[in-house]
């Protein structure tokens, strides 16, 4: 049965078993400290497991979104074009995140979250610092791109990429045969992609596994008004205000969306990074839903940097609930000053697990909050950055398709095909004929009689 099960049938069921099993040993008290379990099983094999596929999906990003974008840039072919493509998505980016975290204060504030509850907690948080947003608009243009590669900064990357596109686009003809090579790279980088989707069920089981077992039940029921409301507002904020603008704004079929959605949510969910769920979101709105790689190289590395919807929307209900325990009023200043603050902090920091509470810390500075509170929210926040991460993605791939569809860069047979890109999956096997044909290419020579002159001169 699982063999002939489609990919997300098996990452589905890989889900499942995983949060079944976390909760299982973590309720039955197997997961204990010290324990064998937690020794060998939770903190090494599928910690081991897990750190293995997230590492592998990482290891494509630098050199997709690189490749893509200057791929991408070069297919649009138009510096102007590009210039209103790239206003756009940013404009819809911060208006999204806007709503998303005015969502979370409304709601928040609506069920008094917090009010009178006296809860106590040992953990304190150290602030750290996040990146002073002029560094972050200065370092767009990197000193050293090799630095920035190495280091992941995607909007020096993304910078980076775009300046080589606009110059190759500058020679012209000459540069034909370095686009057709670049896009052969970017097929074999998609199809690495491919191959470690594949690689999926297991990743994704044993990174669920370890962090159900990891929970703290006692803690969950303390702050449970505080989940609550925080999932309510996220699920509010992706079904129904994501959903009525990609309508609006597309007319495109929601239902589709979200099927296609569900692997690429799955992926965010299970390793709490948008940046490491690039690869992921990439390959499914180019390869399933149609979305040109002119419009998606550029909006996807960009939305997982730049656009949080989720993580706003953490922020706009942790406020309301510090700031109700510890009785301070805010003022309508105070929650303008929140929403500005988080969607500026989105900017500057990069879509990895833990991110959303150091751009907390920066929103409760600007509003003269306790930063220790943090530290009250802290036990819960793995799980919630999971959830929040799956709509981080969601708001990007959202947006793209917006984008795209209002500038034509769309192919709408591909989107509404609900096995596009499903076919591409890796068995272990290589095409025959592939294999038969690069041998032959391989054993002539690559240049064939020319390089069999070159031998025997030497
Ligand atoms: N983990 C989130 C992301 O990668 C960021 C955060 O909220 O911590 O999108």
């Amino acid at each position: 049965m699982w063999k002939n099960m489609g990919l997300t049938g098996k990452i589905i069921v890989a889900m499942v078993i995983g949060i079944v099993l976390g909760l299982f040993l973590n309720y039955s008290g197997l997961n204990g400290e010290g324990s064998f379990v937690n020794t060998y099983i939770t903190n090494g094999l599928f910690a081991i497991i897990g750190k293995l596929f997230v590492n592998s999906l990482k290891m494509l990003v630098v050199p997709l979104v690189l490749i893509s974008l200057i791929c991408g840039v070069c297919g649009i072919g138009d510096i102007r074009l590009l210039g209103r493509i790239g206003t756009k998505t940013f404009m819809v980016y911060m208006l999204t995140t806007a709503l998303a975290i005015a969502t979370a204060i409304g709601l928040g504030a609506l069920f008094g979250i917090g009010k009178g509850m006296n809860i106590e907690s040992e953990a304190t948080f150290e602030a750290a610092s996040a990146p002073p947003l002029l560094d972050v608009f200065s370092n767009i243009i990197p000193s050293n791109p090799i630095s920035a590669m190495a280091n992941g900064d995607m909007l020096s990357i993304i910078f980076f990429a775009i300046l080589i596109g606009i110059s190759i686009l500058m020679v012209g003809k000459p540069a034909k045969g370095l686009v057709q090579s670049l896009e052969l790279i970017n097929e074999v980088i998609l199809k690495m992609v491919t191959i470690i989707m594949n690689l999926a069920p297991y990743g994704v089981f044993a990174l669920l596994a370890k962090a159900m077992s990891e929970l703290g039940f006692e803690l969950i029921l303390s702050l449970l008004s505080y989940m609550a409301v925080l999932v309510g507002s996220l699920a509010f904020h992706f079904f129904v205000t994501m959903m009525i603008i990609l309508k609006l704004f597309s007319g495109l079929s929601i239902r589709t969306f979200l099927s296609k959605m569900r692997e690429v949510q799955i992926f965010a969910f299970s390793t709490s990074s948008s940046n490491a769920t690039i690869p992921i979101t990439l390959r499914t709105v180019t390869k399933r839903m149609g979305v040109n790689n002119s419009v998606a190289s550029f909006t996807v590395p960009f939305g997982a940097t730049i656009n949080m919807d989720g993580t706003a929307i953490m922020q706009g209900t942790a406020t309301i609930f510090i700031a109700n325990i510890y009785g301070i009023d805010l003022g309508i200043t105070e929650y303008l000053t929140v929403i500005l603050m988080s969607v500026l902090a989105s900017i500057g920091t990069a879509g990895v697990p833990g991110v959303g509470l150091i751009m907390l810390s920066m929103v409760f500075a600007q509003v003269g909050l306790p930063i220790e509170g943090i530290g009250l929210i802290l036990g819960v926040d793995r799980i919630l950055d999971m959830l929040r991460t799956a709509v981080n993605v969601g708001g990007d791939a959202a947006v793209t398709t917006i984008v795209a569809k209002s500038e034509g860069k769309m192919d709408l047979a591909l989107y509404n095909d609900p096995n596009a890109g499903t076919k591409d999956v890796f068995d272990g096997h290589i095409d025959e004929e592939n294999e038969r044909e690069f041998s032959k290419v391989m054993n002539d020579g690559i240049m064939g009689s020319e390089y069999d002159d070159v031998d025997r001169r030497h």
